[in-house]
């Protein structure tokens, strides 16, 4: 017999048609309690668990008996209680690798459209206010030459390093907490402590993990380290950053801008002074988002899900030990 999954996101025919092939599909909209309510025998009996975006923690899996793998449609997976899992031999899997790049194009625009300020004179532009040659008031900063620090030296943190290094002549900065050889060697990168890379970059790009030890990473503090001239970048996760005090810094002009992929709360309130800001470009957690990519990370979690299922993992566990249980 088939097992069953729980599918908590929409998937195009062709990976719903190849999904059929080896495992019943339960559709749900999401992991909310109503859901839950609805679909508790479903729930019960699914021994695979499919989406990106809910959260799954002790209470969902005490209504998970048969559960023996899960799928996250994404590499970060701090919606996950990954000791609950393992205590019951459950195998998570994620998609590292198939979004890298896509992740540090969105670091590199961010870095770009808020030293040059390209949204905001686009705004100008089609508000009718180009009405004679630019002056000062328009111009925004240059983004060659200047010094890249970086917080989070993996693989995102790698391809933002090529980009910045052998594209844009960018000295590099980065704080993690082992050294990573490989970007010294190859992008000339120089590793220091957090207050050393704050107080010395130009812009601050923020790439790591959302984890207890992570979490408000950075708060008034570290902003305070950085230069008044320097940008801070955020494509991680909104919780890593103590958001009252992004705004407070940008409010006094602490710092000069802010590009931010991701808030402590998503969707953002639209009536966050963030977005009453001219020097803040907000995305919506847009990191992995191209047709491609979103494309690549959907066949990427099946093909994570099924081999899961049929004990033949050999990449994209995060926590692997539960393979030789
Ligand atoms: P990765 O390869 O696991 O790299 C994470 C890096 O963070 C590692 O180099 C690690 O180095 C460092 N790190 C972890 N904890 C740290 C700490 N406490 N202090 C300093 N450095 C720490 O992950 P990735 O693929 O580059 O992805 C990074 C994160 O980006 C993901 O976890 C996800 O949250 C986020 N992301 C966002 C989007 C988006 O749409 N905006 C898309 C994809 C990913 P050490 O082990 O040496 O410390």
């Amino acid at each position: 017999m088939k097992p069953s999954i729980i599918l908590y996101k929409t998937l195009t025919d062709n990976l719903i048609d190849r999904l059929k092939q080896r495992v019943n599909i339960i559709q749900v909209p999401d992991l909310s309690p109503d859901t839950l309510k609805k679909h508790a025998d479903d729930f019960a009996r699914a021994e695979g668990l499919l989406g990106s975006g809910g959260k799954v923690d002790s209470a969902l899996l005490e209504n998970m008996p048969a559960l023996r793998a899960v799928s996250t449609i994404s590499v970060g997976y701090n919606n996950f209680d990954v000791n609950a899992l393992t205590e019951r031999g459950i195998a998570l899997m994620h998609t590292p690798t198939v979004l890298t790049d896509t992740v540090a194009d969105t670091l590199m625009a961010l870095v770009l459209s808020t030293a040059r300020r390209i949204n905001e004179v686009a705004e100008r532009v089609k508000r009718g206010e180009w009405t004679h040659s630019i002056g000062p008031d328009w111009f925004g900063v240059d983004v060659h030459h200047k010094t890249l620090g970086i917080i989070g030296m993996g693989r995102i943190g790698m391809a933002l390093a090529q980009r910045a290094h052998c594209g844009f002549s960018m000295p590099v900065l980065y704080h993690a907490r082992s050294q990573h050889a490989q970007a010294e060697e190859r992008f000339n990168a120089r590793r220091c402590n957090l207050n050393t890379l704050l107080s010395e970059a130009d812009f601050v790009c923020l790439i790591l993990p959302l984890s207890a030890e992570t979490h408000h990473m950075i708060g008034a503090e570290q902003l305070a380290a950085m230069k008044p001239t320097a940008i801070f970048i955020n494509a991680a996760r909104g919780q890593i950053v103590d958001e009252q005090a992004l705004i407070n810094a940008l409010r006094e002009k602490r710092i000069r801008a802010a590009g931010l992929d991701v808030f402590e709360q998503e969707p953002i309130d639209p009536q966050s002074p963030l977005l009453q800001m001219p020097n803040v470009v907000a995305t919506p957690h847009i990191g992995s988002a191209t047709a491609e990519t979103r494309d690549a990370m959907a066949h990427n979690a099946v093909d994570n899900l099924l081999a899961a299922l049929q004990g033949n993992v050999t990449k994209n566990c995060v926590n692997p030990e539960v393979l030789s249980r």
